[in-house]
């Protein structure tokens, strides 16, 4: 689950991370009353969105300006009009795709003087399976790019769990930025905060880019982009309440309603598959016979005929799918529930598109016959692949 900026920064602060002082709103009068509350002589207008890259991205509106999602405001007036242009308007950064997200809510921020610019993050790190950090000294930059054009300027190294953050990674990090003496101690402060807050809220990732050195030597967060594992929410309230669905795919909101492991994509062929390692082999093998799968589901072990239904309901509501591909291999799962719940969503919602439907293991002739006899028009296949080439076929047929 992903939050906002200003929501990560309260976060981090509960846990003596140093942030600017700052508000967030929602319309120009709030803006006005927070702008005058923090007292300026500078502040920062920031878009709120669930995407980096905002300083640099571009307003799909005309009249909301050219000059990006974070702007640097120097009196009351032109926060309140930086406000104005941006609200309601659609931002396009490299993070949101061409579509872009709508600005709903504005972070004014207390403007800092910056020296220096660093990058650092934290994320749990599959190959130590540990929480690991990412160092550099180009901070305010797209990271990827620096990680593929000068490598040797990030650092990275894991924690222990057993030992937490120690001196020693403290000072690693003040080497790595080139930090000494008391900025150098803010540093080791730093690391040792930012890690507590990562394990103690079980976040995914934690990035803050750039980290800055003001001009009277103060180690500062400028940005933060939290996410949490969604595995863990169950017991952080605080954090669940932080959620802002209108930043999340409305299919996948659905979805989760159900507790269907559904992911939204960017193809033209839905898919509804039993078991996640299934699920990927379908999309790949859709990918290698020349479409794009529309999404990931994996409806999961032993799913009721409800959830099919809720499933492919889903499915069938995305405007981008041409195509439905059906691939269950029962196990747990029955293969005539999967009929069942097929035929009963197709009866609520209509079927327009190509339909084809592999069916094995458990069930599979009672499946087949439900099928059949429903007068669907479905295509039916003997396995994966035959599955795969009919429905791409199916597709770029129509
Ligand atoms: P992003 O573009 O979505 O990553 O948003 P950031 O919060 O990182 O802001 C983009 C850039 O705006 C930063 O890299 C800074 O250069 C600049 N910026 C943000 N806050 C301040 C500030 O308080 N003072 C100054 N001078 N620049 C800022
Ligand atoms: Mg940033």
């Amino acid at each position: 689950m992903n939050i906002h900026e200003y929501q990560a920064k309260a976060v981090l602060k509960e846990f003596g991370v140093p942030v600017s002082a700052g508000k967030a709103v929602f319309s120009v009068e709030e803006a006005e009353a927070a702008a005058k509350e923090l007292g300026g002589p500078l502040w920062v207008v920031k878009a709120q969105i669930h995407a980096g890259g905002r300083g640099k991205g571009k307003f799909k509106e005309p009249e909301a300006g050219d000059k990006g999602g974070v702007r640097l405001a120097r009196s009351v007036e032109e926060v309140k009009t930086f406000v104005g242009q941006m609200l309601g308007k659609t931002l396009v950064t490299v993070q949101t795709g061409p579509a872009g997200k709508q600005v709903n809510r504005i972070y004014i921020e207390d403007g800092s003087d910056i020296e220096r610019e660093f990058y650092l993050s934290a994320l749990v790190d599959r190959a130590t399976s540990r929480v690991a950090f990412v160092v550099s000294t180009e901070g305010g930059m797209d990271i990827e790019e620096v990680a593929h054009k000068s490598p040797e300027k990030i650092l990275t190294f894991a924690v222990d769990p057993a030992t937490g953050v120690m001196p020693h990674h403290g000072r690693t990090v003040a080497k790595a930025l080139g930090l000494t003496g008391d900025l150098a101690k803010q540093a080791e402060s730093l690391v040792t905060k930012l890690y507590a807050a990562f394990v103690a809220k079980d976040m995914a990732m934690l990035e803050i880019n750039p980290l800055i050195v003001t001009k009277d030597g103060q180690l500062r967060c400028l940005d933060a982009k939290v996410s949490f594992d969604s595995n863990a929410l169950y017991r952080h309230p605080d954090i669940v309440a932080l959620r802002d669905v209108t930043e999340e795919d409305e299919k996948e909101i659905e979805a989760s309603k159900h507790d269907l492991a559904y992911i939204a994509l960017d193809g033209t062929i839905g898919c509804m598959v039993n078991g996640a390692g299934l699920a990927m082999a379908t999309m790949d093998i859709i990918k290698l016979y020349g479409a794009e799968p529309a999404n990931f589901l994996d409806v999961g072990g032993g799913a009721s005929r409800e959830k099919v239904t809720a499933a492919f309901k889903i499915i069938t509501a995305d405007p981008n799918v041409k195509g439905i591909l059906v691939n269950i291999f029962g196990g747990i799962m029955k293969c005539d529930v999967i009929a069942e719940g097929v035929i009963a969503a197709v009866k609520e919602v209509g079927l327009k598109v190509p339909l084809v439907v592999r069916l094995e293991g458990t069930n599979v002739e009672l499946g087949k016959k439900i099928l059949n006899e429903s007068g669907l028009n479905v295509i039916s296949a003997d396995d994966l692949d035959d599955a795969a080439q009919k429905i791409v076929k199916a597709v770029k047929g129509a």
